[in-house]
């Protein structure tokens, strides 16, 4: 048996000994008592009866060692800063956040929402809220006020964080605007706001609410605040996705479990050492920031690097820049940013000394052959596509060098990672698929590895009905994705299962946008699909049926609406969500039965065959998306 077979075999077949092995990777106040608690499926406990911090593994402990060497490197191209943070600093600058944060009231288990940017001081919300046992949920920067109403409403957090204003291509968002809105929309009120303020835009205060981060951090002064070491199975953090409905998903995490896998994730896949530097160019409203640009690289003992800004901008060079620079030897990113890369010069690519790089590990969305031949020729450098989602937090599938070095095979991520029994099953008889080539549902075997979500945040039976029972007779965890293995025991993931959409590696339901633009007086009907895109992997496409058709006959009044529509996703969802066409239909192409015919619609907007139309009500119908996708 190869040495990661054998690895893997031990991570199922004698579990608790080969996860208490990976628990040493990380410090603990008190070791744990049960490896593992399976007593109640599908709900695993890791570590049961262990104590441990997030903030001390990733600070605190280091500052015997590297005490003086960087932790944390802040480059932004927005506002033209770069600051190196080290060990001692970064745990200097978190204790004040901490003292910060408890003068403002926040106690062990309070929610800490984080809406910021990806500047310094979201790092040190997020570590100064481990250290003390708060629950951060991180919001990503670019959502609009509805998105983020709906997250305050279900975290109901005491304090929120955030900033006066965000950067995008040299262009400043407002953020505070937004979330007085979303405070104003939301029944529950955050009892403070605490404010950094970057210079970039004004703002209105609400005296008595609001607070001023430098004011705060510069009252706690040098406050001694000692981590508070939690139960193994306490909650670090909830993040939200998106699912099949309107309601968004918080995704909860663990304290002990979270920090093993990714020690042990930092170690085997990501070959991370102490004092090298880790670059991951998501962002922290993403899980991958959760795990891989804050947590993973720090638990490590490396330098992280969080960088605010384009890959295009101040040129297509910046992050190879940053390469040379700060010697980066692990860098991840998403197939969307490397395609946007392939726009440019390929000459950026061999400009700078990039001999640090060991690999370019890739996440978030399919990774195309040619996307891939292109950065691997053009840095040579091994590219490594990892496949995972929100909910598990760390890789099911990818080749872990680390252990034993893998052949990678374009178009699979690879192989099921440690601790992780995946399968394939039938979709309707739940029957498992064994012969290499058929197609089923990915799912995983309980009990799921240290790191997966606990559960959906304050929701149990949500959690267990919407992931553990959507395949008959069978209590597995599934994670909506269709795959296929071939005979080495590679994994093809082939998309969705579900009405879920992947914008440049984003995660959408369309359910929600469509929710958002039936919110619009003049739409009747509506159906989001996502569509094939060279550049994003998908995008939204909306089709809209109007309540009062009259004066549209005219282009310039179907224009306007279909603008109108736009602009409202945009307010209320954010950029991302917002559909990239809008189309104006007589009707939607729906079955005699009355159901909505996506796979067909999304068939014709990609230019492909719809199929068997036998059950169409009117064909006509995809004819007109036909005729206003070629007009
Ligand atoms: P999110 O939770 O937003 O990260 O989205 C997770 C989803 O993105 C998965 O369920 C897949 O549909 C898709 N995905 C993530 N990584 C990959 C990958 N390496 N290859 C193919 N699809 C991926």
């Amino acid at each position: 048996m190869s040495t990661f077979a054998e690895f893997h075999r031990r991570s199922i077949e004698d579990r608790d000994a080969f996860w208490s092995e990976q628990a040493r990777l990380v410090d603990w106040q008190t070791p744990p008592r049960v490896i593992c608690d399976d007593s109640r499926p599908p709900f695993a406990n890791w570590f049961v009866g262990g104590r441990t911090n997030l903030c001390h593994n990733a600070v605190d402990r280091h500052l015997k060692d590297r005490a003086d060497q960087p932790a944390l490197i802040f480059v932004s191209t927005e506002t033209e800063q770069e600051r190196v943070y080290t060990f001692r600093e970064l745990h200097e600058n978190v204790q004040r956040a901490a003292a910060a944060l408890l003068a403002l009231g926040v106690k062990k288990g309070d929610r800490v929402l984080v809406y910021m940017p990806m500047i310094a001081e979201a790092c040190f919300t997020m570590l100064a809220c481990a250290r003390i046992g708060a629950i951060h949920s991180v919001v990503f920067g670019g959502f609009a006020s509805v998105s983020l109403a709906s997250r305050i409403e279900d975290a109901q957090p005491r304090l929120i964080v955030s900033a006066d204003a965000g950067s995008r291509a040299g262009k400043v968002v407002p953020y505070k605007p937004l979330l007085d809105e979303a405070i104003r929309l939301s029944t529950h009120k955050p009892e403070a706001v605490l404010l950094v303020n970057r210079g970039l835009a004004a703002m209105e205060t609400v005296p008595g609410r609001d607070h001023d981060w430098a004011e705060r951090l510069a009252a706690a002064g040098g406050t001694v605040v000692p981590c508070e070491w939690l139960e193994s199975t306490e909650i670090s953090y909830t993040i939200y996705t998106s699912g099949t409905t309107g309601r968004p998903k918080g995704v909860q995490r663990d304290v002990g479990g979270y920090a093993v896998a990714l020690a042990a994730s930092m170690k085997h896949i990501f070959m991370g050492e102490p004092g090298e530097t880790f670059f991951s160019t998501s962002d922290i409203g993403w899980v991958v920031g959760h795990s891989y640009i804050i947590y993973g690289p720090l638990i490590a003992g490396m330098a992280t690097i969080m960088y605010e800004g384009l890959p295009i901008r101040p040129d297509a060079g910046i992050w190879w820049r940053l390469v040379e620079k700060y010697k980066v030897t692990g860098m991840f990113s998403a197939p969307t940013a490397v395609r946007v890369l392939k726009k440019q010069d390929p000459a950026w690519l061999s400009k700078y000394d990039l001999s640090s790089l060991k690999a370019l590990f890739l996440a978030g969305e399919p990774l195309d052959e040619p996307t891939a031949r292109w950065i691997s020729e053009g840095l040579g450098v091994p590219i490594i596509d990892n496949y995972w989602q929100t909910e598990s937090g760390w890789p099911i599938l990818t080749v872990a060098n680390g252990i034993e070095k893998m052949p990678s095979k374009f178009g699979s991520p690879g192989v099921p990672m440690c601790g992780y029994r995946v399968k394939l099953l039938h979709e309707s008889t739940g029957e498992e698929l064994t012969v290499p080539g058929e197609k089923g549902v990915v799912v995983i075997e309980g009990p799921t590895p240290p790191g997966f979500m606990q559960t959906i945040w304050r929701d149990d039976e949500r959690f267990v009905k919407t992931y553990w029972q959507s395949i008959p007779g069978k209590m597995v965890y599934s994670t909506f994705d269709w795959g296929i293995r071939d005979a080495d025991g590679y994994y093809y993931i082939l998309g969705r299962t579900d009405d879920v959409i992947n914008v440049a590696g984003h995660r959408l339901g369309t359910r929600e946008i469509e929710e958002s633009i039936s919110s619009h007086p003049n739409v009747a009907e509506v159906a989001v699909v996502g569509v094939a895109d060279n550049l994003k992997g998908q995008v939204a496409m909306a089709f809209v049926v109007a309540k009062d058709s009259s004066g549209l006959d005219d282009a310039a009044a179907r224009l306007r609406l279909e603008g109108d529509i736009m602009k409202l996703v945009d307010t209320q969802l954010g950029a991302v969500a917002r559909p990239s066409r809008v189309l104006v239909l007589n009707m939607l192409p729906k079955t005699r039965s009355g159901k909505l015919l996506r796979r067909a619609i999304q068939a014709v907007a990609e230019g492909r065959d719809p199929g068997d139309l036998t059950t169409i009500e009117d064909p006509t119908a995809l004819q007109q998306i036909k005729d206003l996708l070629t007009a």
